[in-house]
């Protein structure tokens, strides 16, 4: 199963790698600000992750990698 780990700190909630996830399994958390004062996202169900890697293509801070 692809792992997709996620930097939390680095990450500004701003989505656009949520906006192109075909699973459509990444959101924004409600719960814990970073140190950057943003949601950061999250992943909702890491078992349907194809690890197509178009999230980690878009974010525009690398906090996303992904490993197959
Ligand atoms: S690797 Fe693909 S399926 Fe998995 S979270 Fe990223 S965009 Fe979605
Ligand atoms: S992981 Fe990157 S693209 Fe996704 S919300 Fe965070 S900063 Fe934006």
């Amino acid at each position: 199963m692809p792992k997709l780990t996620i930097n939390s700190e680095k990450c500004k909630g701003c989505l656009l790698c949520a906006s192109v996830c075909p699973k459509k399994i990444l959101e924004r958390s409600n719960e814990s600000l970073n140190k950057k004062g943003y949601y950061p996202v999250t992943i909702t169900d890491q078992e349907k992750c194809i690890g197509c890697a178009m999230c980690a293509t878009m974010c525009p801070d690398c906090v996303i990698t992904v490993e197959k």
